[in-house]
């Protein structure tokens, strides 16, 4: 294959004269084959050699070295008597871009890179492909492209994104049935929205969340768009107004049950001071009978008659010999009960009314060297931790609900056992949250099932319940309710937006927060592929 095809493909423009590797680099020895150039002032085609030059222009890298291409171009006379320029550099449109040091196709790659990695992203992408290059090359390079002009969607949807949380924001328009970025607008204003509706009509469907607005925009812009609320937003607020209905029904439960706790723990405790008491008496006498036992051995009396006159046993006494102060009483290490404390815990869990008789053959056959009664006693208090612990996890979970009017809209089941027994409780207790839970569940089926008729209904019966919370968002309901019930019904939703909200925000956090709003704009509505 000849060296110029291999290089330039079908172009006739250049002729490979010779290639050498030098400090690293390959130089590509090139002379142009253009019978003649057009004038770029007059554009008149001439082929009067005025002189030659060398051009050194980068080309992409080979077999990973960088490459530069060593071009020996001419000068030519403009022979249009009329024209102010008299000598022109020799142009090559198809291969290299006038006045840069790059060929065409290194600059294609270097936006395409740019596009996708940013500036400083972009140039470290490059030095790994030897194609030397800096940030602000770049970056000037994404503002050069013009914004690509997209064909007008149907469906569009509509959210705003954050320059800077809570003070700055703009919005993000998307084709909804190409999942395309079209376009960006810096800020989140009615005219702004209107004005952009306006410069594209065709616009059918607007999918937005209940931001007002966004719905005067549109509103303004054509009133034969359909709005369509967005069902993730709508879960969302009853979601939030649940939530507040959860936090102020949980402070007045928490309540009623810090009242009955304090109530039992006042009937308890005359019982335990007793217990307590006997215990010191207990331990009273032991030690009493300790000292004196020591207090005998000091005067020098026999094991024997210290045992005949105190009634401690020989062993004792001679045990006690070698203590200074009583010992602590040791529990009774006789049988391996213990090892298998790990699989009984498992048994219970599995199976909590699993009989005792049960746990003590199975542990048996495996090796139990103990009695029945140790073992029996043994099982009794693991099953007794057991049913101390789920008390305690449930009054965890019932008084640390961040999250959890999450749990109203999850399918039952998919939720553990203490996220379920927390639903039931909440319900058991109180009255406002069954009846909030069972409108929940009503809206999900009905976004579920796109099926609006019922969209009415469902709000009467939430404005007539006793939750202040969902009564105010069926209240808010009413105000949008076309926009509602076409959310309800049609199969648009703003998810792809959220998703290009994402795409937005990965790309922002990449330029540092140093992305202004056009470079920002260009990076998503072109180069999408
Ligand atoms: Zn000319």
């Amino acid at each position: 294959m000849p060296y110029d095809e291999l290089m330039f493909g079908e172009s006739e423009m250049f002729q490979v004269i010779n290639a050498e590797k030098k400090d690293g680099k390959v130089l590509i020895y090139v002379n142009s084959k253009q019978p003649g150039s057009n004038c770029p002032e007059c554009n008149d085609l001439s082929s009067r050699i005025h002189s030659y030059y060398t051009r050194k222009i980068m080309d992409l890298p080979m077999v990973g070295s960088q490459t530069w291409l060593i071009l020996n171009a001419r000068k030519f006379y403009c022979l249009n008597v009329s024209c102010v320029r008299k000598v022109f550099a020799e142009r090559f449109p198809e291969h290299v871009v006038t006045r840069k040091t790059v060929t065409k196709r290194v600059n294609e790659k270097f936006l395409k890179i740019a596009s996708l990695m940013g500036g400083n992203g972009g140039v470290r992408i490059c030095q790994l492909m030897n194609l030397p290059t800096s940030s602000s090359t770049l970056i000037r390079l994404i503002h050069q492209q013009p914004l690509e002009q997209n064909t007008v969607p149907k469906v569009l949807g509509i959210d705003d994104w954050a320059f800077k949380k809570g003070s700055r924001y703009g919005t993000i328009i998307v084709d909804l049935e190409k999942r395309k970025i079209i376009d960006l607008l810096p800020d989140r204003e009615t005219h702004s929205v209107e004005q952009w509706l306006k410069a594209h009509p065709g616009v059918e469907i607007v999918s937005r969340d209940r931001y007002g607005n966004f719905a005067n925009g549109v509103k303004n812009a054509s009133p034969h768009i359909k709005h369509v609320a967005d069902r993730w937003h709508l879960l969302k607020n009853l979601g939030d107004a649940m939530q507040k209905a959860l936090d102020r029904n949980v402070i007045i439960l928490k309540a009623a049950r810090q009242r009955k706790k304090t109530q039992a723990h006042s009937e308890i405790q005359p019982l335990s001071g007793v217990e307590n008491e006997n215990e010191i008496i207990d331990k009273g006498v032991i030690a009493k009978k300790f000292y004196l036992v020591k207090q005998m051995l000091l005067e020098g009396n026999s094991i024997k008659k210290i045992a005949r006159d105190t009634g401690v046993t020989r062993i004792t006494i001679r045990k006690w010999k070698s203590f200074d102060v009583l010992p602590p009483k040791r529990s009774p290490t006789m049988t391996n009960m213990h090892l298998y404390d790990e699989l009984v815990r498992e048994m219970l869990v599995e199976n909590p009314t699993i009989e005792t008789k049960a746990i003590l053959k199975k542990i048996k056959e495996m090796g139990y060297n103990g009695s029945v009664t140790m073992c029996y006693e043994n099982i009794r208090k693991l099953r007794e931790r057991k049913t101390k612990n789920t008390e305690h996890q449930l009054s965890t979970v019932f008084w640390v609900p961040p999250k959890a009017s999450n749990l109203f809209y999850l399918n039952r089941r998919g939720l553990s056992q203490s996220e379920k027994m927390f639903i039931d409780t909440l319900c058991a207790e109180s009255k406002e949250i069954k009846r909030a839970a069972k409108l929940i569940r009503q809206f999900k089926s009905m976004l579920k099932k796109k099926d609006c008729s019922m969209l009415s209904v469902w709000i009467n019966n939430a404005i007539s319940s006793n939750v202040k919370e969902i009564k105010g968002f069926a209240k808010g309901l009413l105000s949008d309710f076309e926009a509602i019930e076409n959310g309800v019904k049609l199969p648009w939703s703003n998810g792809p937006v959220e998703g290009m909200v994402n795409k937005l925000k990965i790309i922002k956090r990449q330029m540092y927060g140093r992305a202004s709003f056009e470079l920002l704009r260009k990076r998503l509505v072109n180069h999408q592929t």
